[in-house]
């Protein structure tokens, strides 16, 4: 019997044949990204992109499809794309441990045909954007926190892009590490965000225009219209501000002192540090003293500025690692 035969009744061998060909990429395999991704490499799909600066951790086992207990430790993006070759060794996939930001993004994301976000962080997700707009590349919006999460497929040319729904940035944005997520929403989401890209290549039809907002304490689904906006910077005024660099936060290890320092991704910030407070919490030690406030977590300490800087201490810090502790703490 064949390994397609139970979709083949619905997308036919011209389908079957269409995935095969798709190329399409997985910005960061967390929970969102991991589940996408092996959902579309169970269907078919020829060649996937998997991109994730991360590790597995133990705290990722609780939602993160592909990783077992073996993997700890381990580049998420080799260990996911082992385990997509034990399922299925046709399926050619590409691992890269590596941060996408403007001067990596042209290598990861220039030969494909679809983009799955999976990522934890705006910035990111506006840098995809630029890119996308700009090579006219569909992609796929998600994001889940709590028990809720959030969709929304994004066609260049078409339909709005994600500055159309959020021309600026929050001045600050709920993480789930703070506020919890359940295994639940993220894969539900990620679902949703595989079937866009299954049905774009299997029907050569791309809907756009909306996004899908759910709530599972409530049960409640929401399919939402979204207008292009005539003033977005980025589908309609062409100003790739994150793609060139100009708005994507900047981070720099300082020279022998385990400290690396992020600016902020906009000038003029005021970050609200009663807010932040409330939002870690008694999971870390916070001390807040003439206008900057210490946030220590076991090794990591963390000095935050008023205007979103900050001086971010750990042993072997990364300018990745830095942008990834940056997001898991204070968002945006
Ligand atoms: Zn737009």
């Amino acid at each position: 019997m064949d390994r397609f035969s139970r979709q083949i009744p619905l997308i036919g061998s011209q389908g079957q044949a269409s995935l095969a060909r798709a190329r399409v990429g997985i910005v960061g395999v967390g929970a969102l990204g991991s589940a996408a991704l092996e959902l579309l490499a169970r269907a078919g799909v020829g060649f996937l992109r998997i991109i994730d600066r991360d590790l597995v951790d133990l705290s990722n086992l609780q939602r993160q499809h592909l990783f077992t207990l073996e993997d700890l430790g381990k580049p998420k993006a080799t260990a996911a794309a082992q385990r997509i070759q034990t399922l299925s060794p046709e399926t050619e996939v590409d691992p890269r441990t590596q941060d996408l930001n403007p001067e990596t993004v042209e290598d990861l994301l220039s030969d494909l045909d679809f983009i799955v976000d999976g990522t934890d962080n705006l910035e990111t997700r506006f840098l995809i954007n630029d890119y996308a707009v700009k090579t006219g590349t569909p992609w796929v919006y998600g994001g889940a926190i709590r028990r809720e999460g959030i969709v929304m497929p994004i066609v260049p040319g078409e339909g709005p892009c994600l500055r159309c729904l959020l021309p600026k940035p929050p001045s600050q944005t709920e993480s789930c590490w703070a506020v919890g997520v359940t295994p639940m929403i993220t894969t539900v989401v990620a679902a949703l965000q595989a079937e866009w890209v299954f049905d774009a290549i299997t029907e050569a039809r791309k809907p756009s225009g909306f996004l899908y907002a759910l709530d599972l304490a409530t049960w409640a689904i929401h399919k939402v219209r979204v207008q292009r906006n005539p003033n977005c910077p980025t589908c309609v005024h062409h100003d790739f501000e994150y793609l060139e660099g100009r708005a994507f936060r900047y981070a720099e290890v300082l020279c022998g002192q385990d400290t690396a320092q992020i600016l902020p991704p906009r000038r003029g910030l005021r970050l609200d540090f009663q807010k932040i407070r409330k939002q870690l919490g008694n999971r870390v030690q916070l001390k807040e003293m003439g206008g900057i406030l210490k946030i220590r977590d076991g090794v990591v300490e963390i000095t935050l500025f008023r205007d979103g800087r900050a001086l971010i201490k750990a042993p072997g810090i990364t300018v990745e690692r830095a942008r990834a502790l940056y997001a898991q703490y204070i968002g945006l």
